[in-house]
């Protein structure tokens, strides 16, 4: 099979959500199924366009204004994975998305209204609100590229359900009620021809694995798990079940959506 081309990569552009200095999004692993981008700080530089530079110096330089680059590495949160992505794109400045809402839009003043305002208090004061804002443009390995180049994923499994290896990705689960019910929904998925999505309601996997909880909750079970609304996911209401294929691009977005 073709490998995504990089070039597919600019097509999405613009469909990243941004990230500033502060705060970045969870930007999904390329390498793998669950992992977070986290951002290598030190590794993050923008410099200006050659074009903006010279409008710059015929026109005066003014802050907020300007196009520029920006480039940084990426690596992904999951140990077992730890790929390192680069990503590349704009960066401008927005104000400040941590600041309250401004809605007092400032009212245009007229003689008779006052004190004429202060310019350039206005300027300094807006000035200050802004942030750097990071539009990423393309990532590489392209992260958009990931759904394809997952062609198999291989699953492995403990004999007593304490780890299960979902393609390059371990997940770990506590005797108990969290071993039980992987069990319990992977023998759901394995008599069910191996298909995604079989799985049945957490009632019966309440019965099944005998929990003593009056209303048994597998978000309860697995609260905070890196599994939960990955490979583990709510199909319906109360009914739970492993998706252990490659993930279609609509189940995909349905996870982030989670
Ligand atoms: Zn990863």
């Amino acid at each position: 099979m073709d490998r995504a081309s990089p070039y597919s990569a600019y097509a999405a552009a613009g469909a990243h959500e941004p990230f500033y200095g502060h705060r970045v999004p969870a930007y999904r692993c390329p390498a793998c199924d669950g992992g977070v981008l986290l951002l290598i700080r030190d590794t993050l530089h923008f410099g200006q366009t050659a074009e903006s530079r010279a409008l710059n110096e015929a026109v005066g330089p003014e802050i907020g204004v300007g196009q520029w680059r920006f480039s940084c590495l990426f690596k992904c949160c999951d140990s077992g994975c730890a790929e390192v992505v680069a990503c590349f794109g704009t960066m401008s400045w927005a104000r400040d998305p941590r600041l309250p809402r401004d809605d007092a839009a400032p009212v245009a003043w007229m003689p008779g209204m006052g004190p004429a305002p202060d310019i350039h208090e206005q300027q300094r004061r807006a000035q200050a609100e802004l942030a750097h804002r990071f539009q990423p443009l393309v990532f590489l390995p392209p992260v958009e590229g990931r759904v394809e180049e997952a062609t198999a994923r291989e699953v492995r499994v403990a004999a007593d359900f304490t780890w299960m290896d979902v393609g390059n990705v371990r997940y770990s689960f506590k005797l108990g009620r969290q071993a039980d019910s992987i069990r319990v929904l992977y023998q759901a998925w394995s008599d069910g021809g191996c298909r995604d999505g079989t799985g049945m309601s957490e009632k019966l996997i309440g019965e099944r694995i005998e929990s003593s909880a009056e209303r048994f909750r597998i978000d309860r079970v697995f609260e905070d798990h890196p599994i939960l609304h990955r490979v583990l996911r709510s199909c319906g209401k109360g009914q739970w079940a492993l998706f252990l294929a490659p993930a279609a691009p609509e189940s995909a977005s349905d996870a982030d959506a989670a």
